[in-house]
């Protein structure tokens, strides 16, 4: 029996359970290693200290160990549902105008690329300035439809429609975004941005603060690893574009530490500076952490520590 046929099996549900309660209680040492976001005032109050994780399959399976009643902010692994959505409605090719799909070896926040005149495009959507560019790419006449659309999305794919926007993170965002705001401006500049600059921050620092929990992460994962459940609810994302969005995931969810966390997980996974990781098996399991105590990349520290034991433990490796 392969692994992720054993992860799906009943009669292991005791035996996984206990290896979870086990890779979490080993790993939570390593939350010493790291240190909360600070740079937005709003991330300040989370817990260093908190481990959790969530494993949805798709016989509708959860398994859940340490911290996991928690919300906390989506940062950066909004930027795979943007990046879907924006590939369902415009395709590839158009998307392609706007960012590109390399590995970036600059920090999430690098304003590199677009300030250079040989390269201008952002390297790729699931770093800030890909991920602003990607934002102007929402549908919608005025600023109120394109929030509804971006906030549907969502809901669709955590299957949760109870999700909100923190205010307070979101009003912390705005107020510290300065670096955001002239990515946005360098990258109209270039024509990588249609439409109105600051309605597109709005909806981008928005987007970062949509509060989640762990069980909502491992529900987007299951989105992008499991076609049949996709196609239950009615079509979220396509195949092709689930393809798509865990290939960009796997060579830049983890910014500049994507090649390591690769070859050390083969699992194609998305971080936040919020604390959260979203990862998925395919073509059968999503999976959610959290660890707000962050590297400086900004990568759960904890979180990563998790993710290996678990890829080794079952085997989950894609490649
Ligand atoms: N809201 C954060 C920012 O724009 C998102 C970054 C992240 O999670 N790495 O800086």
């Amino acid at each position: 029996m392969n692994t992720v046929d054993y992860l799906l099996q009943d009669e292991n549900d005791l035996h996984i359970q206990a290896k979870l309660d086990e890779i979490i209680e080993r790993n939570r040492r390593y939350t010493k290693d790291g240190a909360v976001a600070t740079y937005i005032p709003g991330l300040r109050k989370a817990n260093r200290d908190d481990l959790g994780i969530c494993i949805v399959d798709k016989n509708k399976r959860i398994f859940t160990s340490g911290v996991c009643d928690k919300k906390f902010t989506i940062q950066s692994i909004s930027k795979v549902v943007l990046l879907s959505m924006a590939l369902m409605e415009h395709g590839f090719d158009y998307v392609h105008t706007k960012v590109g799909f390399e590995p970036s070896d600059n920090p999430f926040n690098s304003i590199v690329t677009i300030g250079n005149n040989d390269v201008k495009k952002p390297s790729n959507p699931m770093i800030n300035s890909g991920a602003i560019a990607i934002t102007s790419l929402i549908k919608g006449d005025t600023y109120e439809e394109k929030e509804a659309n971006m906030m549907a999305y969502f809901k669709k794919f955590t299957a949760n429609n109870d999700l909100k926007i923190n205010y307070n993170v979101y009003m912390s965002e705005r107020s510290t975004g300065d670096r955001n705001r002239a990515m946005a401006y360098l990258l109209k500049s270039h024509g990588f941005l249609d439409g109105n600059v600051d309605e597109i921050l709005d909806l981008y620092f928005k987007q970062c603060s949509i509060e989640v929990d762990v069980k909502d992460l491992a529900m987007i994962g299951l989105n992008l690893a499991d076609q049949e459940f996709i196609n239950d609810r009615g079509c979220v994302i396509s195949k092709d574009v689930a393809r798509i969005v865990r290939t960009v995931m796997f060579l830049c969810g983890m910014y500049d530490g994507s090649g390591e966390f690769a070859l050390k997980t083969g699992l194609p996974s998305k971080s936040g500076v919020g604390g959260g990781i979203m990862t998925c098996v395919s073509d059968a399991v999503g999976i959610g952490v959290f660890g707000p105590s962050l590297d400086e990349r900004g990568n759960s520290v904890a979180g990563m520590k998790v993710l290996e034991d678990l890829s080794r433990e079952f085997d989950l490796s894609a490649i």
